[in-house]
């Protein structure tokens, strides 16, 4: 099974109810998607703590404006949180509001008017979550970045298609990984050996050929033997092998395709 991808990853970090068996299975077989997983679920976590403000200075308004423009926030949270909760602080002699505790659900679709108005978009709860989102997003950027390989790249395709008495057809692709390996990736939609599928590399005009193995399934992963120039051997060709112990190539193919970079 590949790897999580950065969206599902999010997703599960996130919300622990969310219905992922495949995925929560992955993460118990695989330490590097449990790594990331791991460090998502601390930023989770960090931004889902309810912070005792009451001993913290204020910040000045250039801390809010830096942490706006690196989540790249909309234009309905450029106000700086703070600033307004000093803006809402009761002038010498006028009634304490008794109305704002942050985070009480009370100021739930109150829109803010003019400068003094209670309930800023930090109190509602929608807003902390798109924030807390966007948090783990640019952690989930920093992690993948750091931890992950280069991606396999691919190299060339094919299309694989039937020939004579056949019908299965499918595809093959070229894929190098980051230490320059090659291999071949080939799958079709049903197995029509009555011996066995044997995959090779063939030149075009079928003088020349390589074999790369043996496929018992309808798909497989093949190492293209380094340095074997594709160009050629473009010909992906996979046989019918009878069990007679003759290493040579049946002559007779299931399904063929030649390779397009
Ligand atoms: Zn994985």
């Amino acid at each position: 099974m590949p790897h999580l991808d950065p969206e599902e990853l999010s997703l599960l970090a996130l919300y622990d109810e969310w219905d992922d068996p495949a995925g929560r299975e992955h993460l118990l077989d695989c330490p590097e998607c449990a790594a990331d997983y791991a460090a998502l679920r601390r930023t989770v976590e960090a931004v889902r703590t309810t912070p005792d403000t009451s001993h913290l200075s204020v910040p000045g308004p250039g801390v809010w404006a830096g942490i706006h423009r690196e989540l790249g926030l909309g234009e309905s949270v450029l106000e700086d949180p703070l600033a307004a909760t000093a803006a809402d602080a009761p002038a010498p002699g006028d009634v304490p509001p008794s109305n704002v505790v942050p985070l009480a659900p009370t100021n739930r679709g109150a829109r803010p008017k003019g400068g003094g108005a209670r309930g800023g978009w930090w109190q509602r709860p929608g807003a902390w979550l798109a924030t807390a989102a966007a948090a783990v997003l640019v952690v989930f950027g920093a992690v993948w970045t750091f931890n992950r390989p280069p991606q396999p790249q691919e190299l060339a395709a094919a299309q694989l298609t039937p020939l004579a008495q056949h019908s299965a057809a499918g595809s093959a692709k070229v894929v190098a990984a980051a230490d320059g390996s090659r291999s071949l990736e080939v799958s079709l939609d049903k197995d029509e050996a009555k011996g066995y599928q044997e995959v090779w590399l063939i030149a075009p005009d079928l003088s020349k050929l390589v074999s790369l193995g043996v496929m018992n399934s309808t798909s497989g992963t093949f190492q293209v033997p380094a340095g074997l120039d594709l160009s050629q051997y473009p010909v992906v060709d996979v046989s019918d092998e009878p069990m007679d112990g003759n290493p040579a190539h049946s002559s007779v193919s299931i399904a063929r395709g030649t390779l397009a970079s």
